[in-house]
């Protein structure tokens, strides 16, 4: 009787103080595949609502193409369902290895280590090459994921402003007595849409002898003119020495991630990371199913081509409707409202207006800046698009947010 009433009492007061501060996580539940339209049941226990997803990561549509549910199949069929073993036991496939050659080959690296995500791949690939003599430098704004596999390497841990290269600069220059310094930055930022300047920091970088690590989760397949990521969009290809990257956002969404980059790198993590040496391989049908995804993606720009279609669209039609959006070059479109309460009613409101949009508040984003982050899918339609702005019309003309700048809306409804 460890359990006792006492300690139960311990764990659901936290529970009661997580949902006080109005950060309690619902249960919700896809009742369908994952798509431009899904079932949704929500709150739990209500009938199942067909709703148009705008909160997905589903950029390019393919988390349940035709064409990649096929490749699912045969992969299934000719290497069975699982590994039982980590990597460098028994877990190494075939196909791993040629997954590996096509995202080193994709992303303009010299090798690539497949993990069973992206969050592992952040976990172990500081540890495996950085030790105490080094010197991490991050922007201010980096993913939970590195944050978290940063803590578990000795290298000290030192931040800039966020895509401040000035304060970058002042930091490099600092930290010339280190044996490595690596800068650490997300390729885009999933809350704003941000794209990193990654063409000035690889010539920082280059200028203060540094190394540079981008997390191109949210780039990977459709950022850069064939989709290969950030490093493309700013012309500098080939020249970062780390990307890791998830198969689980565009590159057909079920899970996975990767460390690509410099060789002798990628080979210490195969030799070292705790995740590659500890977790189990990236299962075969997933493995089997994101060659398929690289060669489609690779084949042609169609969908990506679509995608920034339909990301200009909405940015267009949706500021045409008097919302306060925050411009950028990407699908990642947050819808401004500042409070957080508002942010939340306004997205529970579009729900029942048939489109399926989340609340972001304190602490996924700074105090002050709750939105509604839209994201765009190549499988959106133009009348997806429409129904969404219209949606987004009516809700916000019910709040009288609508022409509101930034000062509007918070003298309005306060932060
Ligand atoms: C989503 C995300 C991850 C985690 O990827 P998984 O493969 O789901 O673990 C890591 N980094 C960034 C920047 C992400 O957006």
């Amino acid at each position: 009787m460890a359990y006792s009433d006492k300690t139960k009492q311990v764990f659901a007061d936290e529970i009661v103080g997580i949902k006080d501060k109005g950060l309690y996580k619902d249960k919700r539940f896809i009742c369908s595949q994952q798509g431009a339209s899904i079932k949704v049941e929500f709150p739990e226990g209500a009938p199942q609502a067909e709703v148009l997803n705008f909160c997905a990561n589903n950029y390019l549509g393919l988390s349940n193409h035709p064409d990649v549910i096929a490749a699912a199949h045969e992969g299934l069929d000719s290497r069975g369902y699982g590994m039982s073993s980590v990597r460098f036991i028994c877990g190494t496939q075939d196909i791993h290895r040629t997954l590996q050659d096509m995202l080193s080959e994709y992303l303009g690296t010299e090798d690539c280590l497949l993990f069973p995500s992206c969050m592992d791949a952040n976990a172990g690939v500081f540890e495996a090459v950085l030790g105490q003599e080094d010197v991490i430098i991050a922007d201010r704004l980096i993913h939970a994921s590195l944050v978290d596999g940063i803590r578990l390497c000795s290298a000290e841990y030192d931040t800039f402003k966020h895509m401040n290269m000035k304060h970058l600069e002042k930091k490099l220059q600092l930290h010339q007595d280190k044996r490595t310094r690596l800068v650490v930055t997300d390729g885009v930022f999933s809350m704003d849409g941000d794209l990193f300047p990654l063409d000035e920091a690889v010539a920082l970088c280059e200028k203060y002898d540094a190394m540079i690590l981008v997390d191109d989760s949210h780039a990977s397949g459709f950022i850069g003119k064939t989709g290969r990521g950030v490093a493309e969009h700013f012309g500098v290809l080939g020249k970062i020495d780390i990307i890791t990257t998830t198969l689980g956002k565009a590159l057909g969404g079920a899970s996975g991630g990767c460390v690509a980059g410099r060789k002798e790198l990628v080979e210490l993590c195969r030799q070292k990371a705790r995740p590659y040496l500890f977790s189990n391989s990236l299962s075969p049908v997933i493995t089997a199913t994101s060659i398929k995804v690289i060669e489609l993606v690779t084949k042609n720009t169609e969908r990506r081509d679509k995608l920034e279609w339909n990301a200009n669209y909405f940015r267009e039609k949706i500021t045409e409707a008097g919302l306060n959006i925050r411009s950028g070059d990407t699908p990642i479109v947050p819808v401004m409202l500042f409070n957080a309460k508002l942010a939340n009613d306004m997205a529970r409101d579009m729900y029942a207006e048939g489109i399926y949009v989340i609340g972001f508040f304190f602490p996924v984003v700074p105090n002050g800046q709750a939105r509604i982050r839209v994201q765009l899918s190549a499988a959106h339609t133009k009348e997806h698009i429409d129904k969404c702005v219209a949606a987004f019309k009516k809700i916000g003309e019910k709040y009288g947010i609508l022409g509101l700048d930034k000062k509007g809306i918070i003298d309005k409804y306060g932060l």
